[in-house]
């Protein structure tokens, strides 16, 4: 048993339940936000997150893990509010995406390592909100700058005991790059997921990041490319055939708003992208391939409570 920093405050790691392992509140590019405060209502916007997040735990949806980096808009206060104002037990990231800010660039990476660490430890800013996982990404292949913004991450999950969960390419397999430089900082990959892999069709690179010993996030379920929602359910039922059920999450990397589209474009070209497809879709799917309740179970509440309940620094 274990507690855990979440958006309205400590968590019984018993509590988090149904666990989406990878999902947005507000992905939203800082600098345009502050060019253009005009366009940005905060009260509708929290409006339509809390409806979005009421109908995720009305679907049985109990806890999800909020994975928006600092530099793509992560928002501390508005998470807060819309975790209270639904009911949803949200995780808070901190970390960064694959570019590293230019605000870092010239600096030394313990600054980076800090940023993490303060978040984690002391809350983020002035908001009273602790973070609760780290995010960091590589994207479309590893370079110098991404390199140090990893190794920053692997320390400072070592020093708060965070668990990591990361965005990839796997085209590129760039997941076993992570894991590269992870084991280099002496990370434990039990403790680490490296997202985005339902993202591939090729089971081998899986089964390098299991063997590893880290988790595969199959994470991106209801975006229909490269993969379509079928292809990646039928990828989880040969992972769990293989006896893999204990090393795999599920989630949608959905928002409840994302600023990368014109409004309703997203919704309506892809409708499947939304918090409520795995509950209602991919696991009846799965069900019918012949994948067991206590795989499912694993997958949406075991794991997610074991990747959490490891806490201890190291
Ligand atoms: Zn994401």
């Amino acid at each position: 048993m274990a507690t855990i920093q979440t958006a309205t405050g400590p968590l019984d790691t018993a509590e988090l339940g149904f666990t989406l392992m990878h999902e947005h509140v507000l992905v939203t590019d800082p600098a345009y936000r502050f060019q253009h405060p005009e366009r940005w209502d905060r009260e509708a916007q929290l409006e339509n997150a809390v409806r979005r997040l009421r109908e995720a735990r009305a679907a049985g949806v109990r806890t999800m893990v909020d994975l928006t980096p600092i530099d793509l808009g992560r928002d501390a206060a508005f998470i807060r509010d819309a975790a209270a104002g639904s009911g949803m037990q949200i995780v808070v990231p901190t970390g960064f995406y694959y570019q590293i800010p230019f605000h870092y660039v010239g600096r030394p990476s313990e600054q980076l390592v800090a940023a993490m660490v303060t978040d984690i430890r002391d809350g983020i800013g002035n908001t009273g909100v602790r973070a609760g996982v780290i995010k960091c990404a590589t994207e479309p292949a590893m370079h110098r700058m991404n390199e140090r913004v990893l190794r920053a991450s692997a320390r400072a999950h070592r020093e708060t005991g965070a668990p990591i969960c990361t965005h990839t390419f796997p085209e590129n397999r760039t997941g076993l790059e992570q894991i590269r430089v992870f084991k280099d900082e002496g990370v434990d990959l039990g403790r680490v997921v490296i997202g985005h892999s339902d993202d591939s069709n090729d089971i081998g690179y899986l089964e390098s990041i299991i063997g590893a010993g880290a988790y595969c996030g199959m994470d991106r379920f209801g975006i229909q490319r490269p993969r379509t929602t079928a292809e990646r359910a039928e990828m989880v039922v040969r992972l769990v055939e293989r006896g893999y059920a204990e090393r795999i999450t599920l989630s949608h990397d959905a928002s409840c708003y994302i600023d990368f589209f014109t409004e309703g474009v997203a919704e309506e070209r892809i409708p499947e992208w939304r918090f409520t497809h795995i509950i209602e879709d991919v696991i009846p799917m799965l069900r019918e391939r012949g994948v067991s309740e206590a795989a499912i179970q694993q997958m949406t509440v075991g794991n997610p409570r074991r990747i959490f309940e490891q806490t201890e620094p190291y």
